[in-house]
């Protein structure tokens, strides 16, 4: 098994940072924006971009959580979905969500074949009509199933099948580091 290291601390502070800027000027601001993280780890990253866009445009901007988990094409237990989607999204927490007029930002830590994107997709339109939906990756490791491509992309990274992406945020794995694994 041999690793190689694509992004270290640095390079994912930078691309974070740029990923923020590019946000703000797709939009023209913040306005109306929601960035919506992925479980687990896209969490962590619309997190810190959060951070950068409220330094650059001196206002916050909402974050919201999101597991598709039970949104997956395999799983078809929609009632169940339906809570845990609510649930991800603070619903429950006495927290009405809508995505109706909203700019959707979707973030996760790596795009593969589409398919949770997807997911994700289907979840956000449950909760309204949202204005539109972007979408935003640390690693774009390529093979899609669907038509499905981001707009902010931390790193372009092609890959074999056999080939893995990991992807270590210092909020859990202690360090910021993204490194390519051939078994
Ligand atoms: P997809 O649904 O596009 O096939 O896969 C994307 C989802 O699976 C993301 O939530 C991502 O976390 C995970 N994933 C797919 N491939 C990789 C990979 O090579 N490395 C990591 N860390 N996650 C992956
Ligand atoms: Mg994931």
């Amino acid at each position: 098994e041999e690793h190689r290291i694509l992004m270290d601390e640095t390079a994912i502070r930078r691309a974070l940072t740029r990923i923020a800027h590019e946000i703000v000027e797709r939009n023209k601001g913040i306005d109306d924006c929601v960035i919506v993280g992925i479980r687990t780890r896209g969490i962590y990253l619309a997190n810190r971009v959060a951070e950068r866009i409220a330094e650059i445009e001196g206002k916050p901007v909402p974050v919201r959580e999101l597991d598709i988990t039970l949104y997956r094409d395999d799983r078809s237990e929609s009632a169940v979905a339906n809570v845990e989607v609510s649930a991800a999204l603070g619903e429950l927490e006495g927290v009405p969500f809508t995505t109706k007029d909203k700019v959707i930002i979707l973030f996760d830590d790596v795009l593969f074949t589409g398919r949770t994107i997807r997911a994700a997709m289907d979840a956000l339109m449950d909760c309204g009509r949202p204005r539109s939906i972007q979408l935003a990756v640390l690693v774009d490791r390529g093979h899609r199933e669907l038509p499905i491509r981001p707009d902010f992309i931390g790193k372009n990274v092609p890959t074999s099948k056999q080939e893995q992406i990991k992807v270590s945020l210092s909020e859990i794995d202690a360090i910021d580091e993204v490194t390519i694994i051939h078994q």
